[in-house]
């Protein structure tokens, strides 16, 4: 067995880990330049710029950051990142409205921590488009639930793995208190319904978890370090399964009060 402590590890081809335990951040080495999924929070800049360094890239290199929703833990090192390598940012055009919006719904008040200034992404993604990093292949789909505009990812690798990731998986903002607190309308929870639904019928041979936690992202390190092959073409399903039976449970223990 591996070491106890997640860090930055090569996932399978072209994909790494490059995240902390509380966030995942994913790098992906391409022809067209290093392609980043997520920057984590504002405090993990320079940890995430370690791992880059540590796997022998250069982290000016980063040609694209795509993030998975407009929450301060997806998006927190994202400026420094542009501003070091001129990269561009890639969010759905729902969330970077809600971004630029009249009301912070980025999560940062509710962790304490200091609200960072809104950015509008270079590229506002939609349902279903797709982009190409040499011969990686990304294609984005709409799946409102945890935000109104969290993308999934599901990403093509050049052996022709597809790896995915669902953008968003916390029950934290379908909460009634959140809801009400923002004046939110709860259609939010069928939609996140609808958006498993819709994702599990796609093809998935890798599992990435936009938070560790999620996926066993230290037991995909411990498999990779021992040279095995993290790919599993049940997990996505069984994945997908649990987290509607929670989106059940949250309905049960926290049902939206009538009006
Ligand atoms: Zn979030």
């Amino acid at each position: 067995m591996g070491e106890a402590t997640l860090h930055a590890f090569r996932l399978h081809e072209n994909l790494y880990f490059i995240g902390t335990e509380a966030v995942s951040v994913h790098l992906l080495d391409t022809e067209a330049g290093l392609v980043l999924i997520d920057t984590g929070y504002p405090v993990m800049r320079e940890t995430i710029l370690e791992n880059i360094r540590a796997l022998g890239f250069a982290p000016e290199s980063i040609t694209a950051i795509l993030h998975s929703h407009a929450h301060v833990d997806h998006f927190g090192s994202t400026r420094e990142f542009v501003a070091l390598s001129g990269a561009a940012t890639y969010m759905s055009r729902v969330d970077d409205e809600i971004f630029n919006g009249p009301t912070d719904l980025t999560w940062a008040k509710e962790l304490g921590l200091r609200v960072i200034p809104p950015f509008h992404s270079d590229v506002l993604v939609e349902d279903g488009d797709e982009f190409t990093f040499g011969k990686t292949h990304v294609r984005c789909l709409l799946t409102p639930g945890h935000t109104a505009g969290t993308l999934s990812f599901f990403i093509t690798l050049p052996d022709g793995t597809v790896a995915a990731m669902l953008g968003g998986a916390g029950f934290n903002t379908m909460s009634t208190p959140f809801l009400s607190a923002y004046g939110l309308p709860a259609t939010c929870r069928e939609d996140f319904r609808r958006s498993l639904r819709r994702l599990s019928a796609e093809r998935c041979e890798l599992v990435l978890g936009n938070h560790p936690g999620q996926t066993n992202t230290l037991g995909k390190m411990w498999k990779a370090e021992e040279g095995k092959d993290v790919r599993d073409a049940d997990e996505w399903g069984c994945f997908l399964t649990s987290l509607e039976r929670g989106l059940d449970k949250l309905i049960e223990r926290d049902p939206i009060p009538a009006t």
